[in-house]
């Protein structure tokens, strides 16, 4: 039994002839879930604690199988990647921001950052910029409101590789955040060669951090680090009003997480921009702010 940070506790037995099964039997469902239209982009709306106000989302895959039901991204991405299929799915999730990012535009929409995750062997194409750009040509999309989230991890994997690519990426004029931040091990030395605009800082560090625990110090001394580098820092997770409160004390730039809203239909997402939702003053940091 393994603890997964998407899900409770998943059952991890590579040579059990059940799993292999199913994974045989995900893979088959996922190779037609693009084609059959089974795939929905929702947006995690991310919070600015200096004033309050939405200042993007994150795009979050959602897969409802007619055999399946839904399917969690942290069951069926890792599938995918040992399939050979992430890079159609990869695509069709750019696309689909891409697309969603230029409607919005039309339609005025209030315009805010739309993140999108990259999976790691996404990270290693080599002309992943090069990609990127002719999607946003191909959909009209402003470079500016297109995000992209890398994990600590598959940067680690090949610091030389990724921070050339993501450099590239950088100057289209796209924001690179560096996701579950913490559960990496990164180096500050290693972090610095990297042009990284936000950190997210992993929900297990953020989870107990009301808790009189020790991830009130790491969450802490995270930000400092981050921030010392002249990073944004987002924390992702954030359940409680507890957690947000010192979260702010803590001068945390902005937040994600169920305790201002779960990820959202494109419509919902939308409605909540033009209706300017934003959080109550008790945990904006503005007036205290001194930078
Ligand atoms: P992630 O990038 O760290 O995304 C955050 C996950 O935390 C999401 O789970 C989100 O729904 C969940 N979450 C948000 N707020 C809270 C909260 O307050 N409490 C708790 N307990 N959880 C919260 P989700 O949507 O199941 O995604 C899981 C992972 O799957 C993502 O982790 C990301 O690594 C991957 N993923 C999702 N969509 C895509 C995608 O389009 N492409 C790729 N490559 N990976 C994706
Ligand atoms: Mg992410
Ligand atoms: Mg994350
Ligand atoms: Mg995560």
């Amino acid at each position: 039994l393994r603890a997964t940070q998407d899900g409770p506790v998943v059952l991890y037995e590579p040579e059990s002839n059940a799993r292999a099964l199913h994974e045989m039997r995900v893979e088959a469902l996922l190779c037609k879930a693009i084609a059959d239209d089974e795939l929905e982009l929702h947006y995690q709306p991310q919070v600015d604690l200096s004033n309050g106000h939405v200042a993007g989302a994150e795009a979050l895959l959602r897969w409802t199988s007619p055999a399946l039901g839904v399917v969690s991204p942290g069951e069926f991405i890792p599938v995918a990647e040992r399939a050979g299929l992430i890079a159609a799915l990869g695509d069709w999730v750019l696309r689909r921001a891409c697309q969603q990012i230029a409607q919005w535009r039309a339609e005025g929409v209030p315009p805010v950052r739309i993140g999108v995750n990259f999976s790691p062997l996404q990270l290693q194409r080599r002309d992943l910029a090069q990609h990127i750009q002719a999607i946003l040509l191909e959909t009209g999309a402003v470079p500016a409101l297109l995000g992209v989230e890398v994990t600590e991890g598959s940067v680690m994997a090949d610091v030389g590789h990724a921070a050339a690519v993501l450099r590239e990426i950088k100057a289209l004029g796209v924001e690179i955040a560096l996701d579950d931040f913490g559960t990496g091990y990164s180096s500050l030395s290693r972090l610095r060669s990297l042009p990284i605009d936000v950190v997210k800082i992993d929900r297990l560090f953020v989870h107990d951090v009301t808790a009189a625990s020790e991830d009130v110090s790491v969450t802490r001394a995270l930000i400092t680090m981050a921030q010392g580098l002249q990073l944004k820092v987002l924390a992702e997770g954030v359940e409680s009003e507890g957690q947000l409160s010192l979260l702010a004390a803590n001068r945390c730039d902005l937040i994600q997480g169920f305790v201002f809203s779960a990820a959202l239909p494109a419509d919902a997402f939308a409605t909540l921009l033009r209706e300017g939702r934003r959080l109550p003053d008790r945990f904006v940091t503005r007036v205290r702010r001194t930078r």
